[in-house]
């Protein structure tokens, strides 16, 4: 019997429910990825892929492939739209079920409803820590603000059906392709301006598991830079102020299950302090922001947010004014926005720090529409993932369900606060800053 194995953001070998169900069932098995209008398209004037996140999905898709390979399979990797491309997949090789990971995001269910059509759909594992199947409720009746919803999580956890599981095993062998299938896998990859970080980046992201399970090693066992999470979250310069994890958790090559694993041991082995539960905390705001999109679908992307106020229609674009110009490229003249742009800019990669202040600065002090600036970091963060950046820009914005108390915001504050004697400012913008 043949199944096409459905790579979304799992691309990893490493715990993936997905592709242990695909080995254990199938005779002849189809892995492939496709890159679908949803991941490259164009948004107000900017198109979604951009240069660093475009380079480390191709190297995620090239480990991937001769991880498979190595496995006794391989990759395929296609270009269209992923329910058609599937479809004709299934009919070329009378596949019984397409086999693929739960997404949250409102497009990516879009896609499942598609394939749903016209196969078997079976949907194994997910992009969470959570599993959306063992939530204390449905996620149409979670709490909408994520305090409660953490508090309802956290309460006697490891009690609770929804406790974390053990990682799955990684398949040993792989059952083979099937013979006489015609499909020209891409070579190469399809965004043309794809390209690796400035060496001035906080470290260097490369794609694929390896070097993400590399960075647990050095971020928590041979650094101990967990132990101090909670007070360096919000510092600017350097690679280990945070775990630098969420590239290849976006883009699933990393496990957030196995990352919740490895603290779990630190706390065994080393230290548990208030820093290791703030780092399991952030892994909980990225569930929040999946099942809060899962919950309220394309009311994330539009103006008025999750909370579905209503909002003009008036058409926007990155094209449009000056000032959304020069906040994208780090010319506002306020010097803390700038070096924080221009670190997006060269490298893909800003503080979280940085983040929040750019997007109330856009918001709160140039008046603009946040869902230019959401755009504009869909094309450049190297971690780009719909929920996350969609959920966190509704919350800058004030349009989510969490209270953003930021009455009397000054970036020329934040930059007093953060980088007091502006060496992240000279270190992007030279000394004139
Ligand atoms: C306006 C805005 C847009 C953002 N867009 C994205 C995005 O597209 N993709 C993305 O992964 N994160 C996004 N974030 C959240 C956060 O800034 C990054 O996850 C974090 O800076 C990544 O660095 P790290 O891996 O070192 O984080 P750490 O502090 O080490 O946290 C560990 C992991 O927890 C998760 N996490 C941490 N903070 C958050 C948060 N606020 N919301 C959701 N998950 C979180 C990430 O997966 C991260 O890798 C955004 C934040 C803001 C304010």
């Amino acid at each position: 019997m043949t199944n096409i194995l459905w790579f979304r953001k799992n691309l990893r070998i490493h715990d993936n429910p997905a592709l242990l169900k695909a080995s254990e069932s199938s005779e002849r098995l189809i892995c492939v990825f496709i890159y679908d209008e949803i991941i490259h398209y164009d948004q107000h004037g900017v198109q979604s892929l951009g240069p660093y996140r475009a380079k480390f999905l191709w190297d995620s898709l090239a480990e991937l492939k001769k991880s498979l390979q190595a496995l006794g399979n391989d990759l395929i990797i296609l270009r269209g739209d992923a329910a058609e491309v599937l479809e004709e997949l299934v009919a070329q090789s009378h596949a019984k079920s397409v086999i693929a990971p739960h997404e949250c995001g409102y497009c990516e269910q879009l896609q499942e409803t598609a394939v749903k059509k016209f196969c078997n759909l079976e949907i194994v594992g997910g992009a969470t820590l959570l599993d959306i199947n063992e939530l204390p409720s449905e996620p149409a009746s979670l709490p909408n603000s994520f305090i409660l919803f953490r508090r309802i999580i956290e309460n006697n956890w490891d009690e609770q059906s929804w406790a974390i599981k053990d990682c799955v095993d990684s398949p040993k062998k792989l059952p083979p392709k099937p013979e006489n299938l015609s499909l020209d896998t891409m070579a190469i990859d399809p965004i043309d301006d794809s390209r690796r970080a400035s060496d001035k980046a906080v470290m260097t992201f490369n794609g694929g598991e390896n070097a993400a399970l590399a960075r647990i090693q050095s971020y928590l066992w041979t650094g101990n830079n967990v132990e101090n999470h909670k007070e360096t979250r919000n510092q600017l310069l350097g690679s280990d102020y945070s775990s630098k994890l969420s590239p290849w958790l976006a883009n699933g090559c990393l496990s957030p299950r196995h990352v919740y694993h490895e603290i779990r041991r630190f706390e065994k082995e080393r230290v548990q302090n208030e820093s290791t539960h703030w780092l399991i905390c952030q892994l909980l705001w990225r569930d929040y922001y999946h099942f809060a999109s899962y919950k309220h679908g394309a009311d994330m992307f539009l103006g008025g947010g999750m909370r579905g106020q209503g909002c003009s229609k008036k058409k926007i674009s990155i094209d449009e004014s000056e000032l959304i110009q020069k906040w994208c490229h780090g010319k506002t003249g306020q010097t803390f926005v700038d070096a924080n742009m221009t670190e997006l800019l060269e490298t893909g990669y800003m503080s979280n720090r940085g983040r929040q202040s750019v997007s109330l600065y856009l918001i709160r002090e140039l008046g603009l529409d946040w869902r230019l600036g959401a755009s504009w970091f869909e094309r450049y963060l190297i971690d780009f993932e719909p929920c996350n950046n969609y959920g966190n820009w509704n919350f800058q914005a004030g349009i989510g369900h969490d209270i953003k108390k930021c009455n009397g915001f000054k970036i020329t504050e934040e930059a007093r606060k953060h980088d007091p004697e502006g060496r992240y400012q000279d270190y992007w913008l030279g000394s004139s800053s």
